[in-house]
Parts: structure tokens; C-alpha cells; sequence
């Protein structure tokens, strides 16, 4: 364990989230490559969280927001083994709520993430 990382792709293709102007966040039809390094203080830590129907970057070192997309634009590209670990806004592990094939899991994670939690996708490696 503690091997965070090591089998993650470099980059990802991701649909951008935007808000319209009575502020609905909306997808954004606009496929980019991303490089999964933090804006904020340049480690390559992010991994990605899901809350509210949001899948979000988050890093791992100083904990900020990076990139931001929908879930379920995002939910039909995730493959493998991973552990759905619910954490707390500063990303303190609560609990593994879930292990196992991301596909089989898509459903607990709506349902966990629509009642509020913050869900941590953790690869399994
Ligand atoms: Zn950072």
C-alpha cells in the first residue's frame, strides 16, 4: 500500500465543467488533456474524489482543488480495482466504504456522494 501513483495515467481526458450565467454548473462539450500535477504547489499528488456529482482532483499534499469534471461524464472511461474510502473535507480517511471492480461501483458511489459525502477513488495497485 502507500503505492499512490505508480500505475495512474499522466493524463486524462476530461469534459470541463463551466456554470452558465444564472450560475447552473454545466459540462462543457471540450475534451483536453490534462496533466495530473497541482496547480497550486506543483506536486504530482492529485487523485481523484467524487461529491455531489462532481469528480474532482484533489491534491494530496496541500489538499486544494484541481481540475474539476462530472461524474457521470467521467464514470464510463474508469476501469480496475478501487477502494471507495469516504474522507473529510481536509481528506482525513473516515472509512473504506467499498472495494472492488470501479464499473460494479458506480451506482454505491451516486448514491453515497448524492447524501453529501466526500469519496475518495482510490486505485487499487
Ligand atoms: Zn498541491
Amino acid at each position: 500500500m502507500g503505492q499512490i501513483g505508480v500505475s495512474r495515467a499522466r493524463h486524462i481526458r476530461y469534459t470541463r465543467v463551466g456554470s452558465n450565467k444564472s450560475g447552473q454548473i454545466l459540462p462543457m462539450t471540450e475534451d483536453k488533456e490534462i496533466e495530473l500535477k497541482c496547480e497550486h504547489c506543483g506536486a504530482d499528488n492529485l487523485d481523484s474524489f467524487v461529491n455531489g456529482g462532481s469528480y474532482i482532483f484533489k491534491c494530496l499534499t496541500c489538499k486544494k482543488d484541481g481540475p474539476a469534471t462530472s461524474f457521470r461524464s467521467i464514470s464510463k472511461d474508469l476501469h480496475g480495482q478501487y477502494e471507495l474510502i469516504e474522507v473529510d473535507q481536509d481528506l482525513t480517511r473516515r472509512e473504506t466504504l467499498w472495494t472492488g471492480e470501479i464499473k460494479e461501483g458506480i451506482d454505491r458511489i451516486q448514491l453515497e456522494t448524492s447524501k453529501g459525502k466526500l469519496i475518495w477513488l482510490k486505485k487499487v495497485v
